[in-house]
């Protein structure tokens, strides 16, 4: 009897660092039937959001790529997953099935599911690490529970290493030819009205651009990285979240390579930058940490007070931010820059989530779900942390009093107002003086502008001071 294993890829669409992929080569095998099961329904309200499925179809069709350049074949499969599962089984007679695990709470519920029914079935099932440097159970409190707090969690791990890299395979067995596949086109991923030429334009999604943005990031940004990241009219960063997401490159890749580019820095300055750089990957991390103890986080916020807070149900203040509307440029500029290109600054995503969850009192959970429906790396433990962060209800929040003034931001971020000018081109002719505050501009300076609050760009859509006066006061009644 010939022994066949099944490599059920999810989001580790990669070859390289693909523990699951390698324990299948290492094992004792004839072949290897590498499979993705399209089951957005097994993720209830966190399925792929629009723009993350544009980067899934593109993913996708890398890999299947990479797949058959090395002598084998991706199966696509419609779920439900154990159907699909127990299909193929029957058609490769595989005896076993193996995977990398995810540490979201319905794809773990799912997972295990899947577990207890393969082995019932005397189907060998075997689950990897491999979208994370620390499982989140292996990270714990002196008093044995989960940390709520960033700084003390990535004490407890920063130095712990992570193991080496495994190896890209040089060549795979090839798949039985009377094993089917759907396209990754029959997963009907692309929009029907193409909204996402500027995500195609931006993106390179698959393994390779993956590592080509990290190349791109040590070559032209790391060196300055500290600084630089709070700067979004420059390429400070390394854009390499949807790559993480989808599992086309690996922390541990990330760290190790990037060991290894040190090597050869004398400067302190450098390696100093990397140490910022290597925490934010930490803060990934602790988001993981996060989701996997708080499963309920993506709904619910962490501190119960805010179960109380009076949001306002304002529909109309929620659609002008959506659409980048609100007559505060930073905000808008970060809104257009979301809906164009799938993605947003760091500095942005804090500034709009603040003014959304402070002025305009709007519950996060809108914000967290526009954010699910249009970043292209939207990751239920990242968005989940970011935005309880912003509205003050999560773990290591920002005081609830600490509310961003989006001008400031502005002022002191977009010092040369080149990233409002690029994102809000109505108002691209005031002067730096002016470009973050148009309403205070007078009239005089609107008109040589060609700006006309109210017509050609909006009037403010709050007072930014009254709106953080009520905001407070707000606070102030959960508070007590
Ligand atoms: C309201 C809000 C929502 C967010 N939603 C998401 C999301 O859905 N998906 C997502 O990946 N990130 C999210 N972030 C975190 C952060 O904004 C992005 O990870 C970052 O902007 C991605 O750009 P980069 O890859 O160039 O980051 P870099 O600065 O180059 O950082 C490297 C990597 O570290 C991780 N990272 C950086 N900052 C954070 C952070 N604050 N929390 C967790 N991980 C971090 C990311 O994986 C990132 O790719 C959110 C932040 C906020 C405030």
């Amino acid at each position: 009897m010939k022994n066949r294993v099944i490599v059920w890829f999810r989001r580790d669409l990669r070859l390289a660092d693909n523990p699951a992929l390698r324990a299948a080569i290492d094992g004792d095998f004839d072949s290897i039937v590498p499979v993705f099961i399209q089951a957005p329904d097994e993720l209830g309200a966190w399925a792929p959001g629009g723009a993350q499925r544009v980067w899934q179809h593109f993913s996708l069709d890398a890999l299947s790529t990479q797949l058959e350049n090395l002598g084998s074949r991706l199966i696509i499969r419609h779920g439900p997953t154990q159907q699909a599962l127990d299909t193929l089984i029957e058609e490769s007679g595989a005896t076993a099935v193996y995977w990398n695990r995810l540490y979201d709470p319905l794809t773990i519920e799912r997972d295990k599911a899947i577990k207890t029914h393969l082995e019932q079935r005397g189907i060998e099932t075997a689950s990897f690490k491999a979208a994370l440097l620390h499982e989140p159970w292996t990270v714990k409190t002196g008093q044995g529970g989960p940390y709520k707090v960033f700084t003390p969690f990535w004490k407890a791990v920063k130095d712990r290493g992570s193991e080496a890299p495994l190896p890209m395979p040089d060549r795979l067995p090839e798949v039985w030819s009377r094993i089917g596949s759907e396209a990754v086109a029959d997963l009907d991923l692309l929009p029907s009205i193409p909204w996402d030429t500027d995500i195609r334009a931006t993106w390179a999604p698959g393994e390779d651009g993956a590592h080509e943005r990290l190349e791109t990031f040590l070559e032209s940004a790391i060196d300055k990285y500290a600084d630089d990241r709070d700067r979004p009219a420059i390429a400070g960063t390394s854009y390499l979240s949807p790559h993480l997401h989808w599992g086309e490159i690996g922390p541990r890749q990330i760290m190790h390579r990037l060991a290894e580019w040190l090597d050869d820095q004398d400067s302190q300055a450098v390696h100093d930058h990397a140490t910022t750089f290597r925490s934010e990957l930490g803060w990934r991390e602790f988001a993981h940490h996060v989701l996997y103890h708080f499963p309920d986080t993506p709904d619910a916020p962490l501190d119960k007070r805010f179960e109380q807070f009076p949001w306002s149900q304002d529909d109309e203040a929620l659609e002008l931010w959506q659409r980048g509307q609100t007559g505060i440029p930073m905000v808008d500029a970060g809104m257009r820059e979301l809906w164009a290109t799938g993605y947003m600054h760091n500095r942005l995503r804090m500034t709009v989530a603040s003014f959304l969850t402070k002025n305009l009192r709007v519950a996060w959970q809108h914000g967290e779900r526009w954010f699910w429906d249009t970043l292209v790396d939207a990751d239920l433990a990242n968005n989940t942390l970011g935005w309880q962060w912003a509205a003050g209800c999560g773990a290591d929040a920002a005081p609830f009093f600490r509310i961003f003034n989006p001008a400031r931001q502005g002022e002191r971020f977009d010092a040369s107002g080149d990233y409002v000018r690029h994102w809000v081109p109505e108002i691209a002719t005031l002067g730096n003086k002016h470009i973050h505050r148009p309403w205070e501009a007078p009239a005089a300076v609107l008109d040589k502008a060609g700006v006309e609050l109210g017509r050609t760009y909006p009037r403010p859509l709050v007072d930014l001071k009254e709106s953080r006066r009520e905001a407070l006061s707000a606070f102030d009644e959960i508070k007590r």
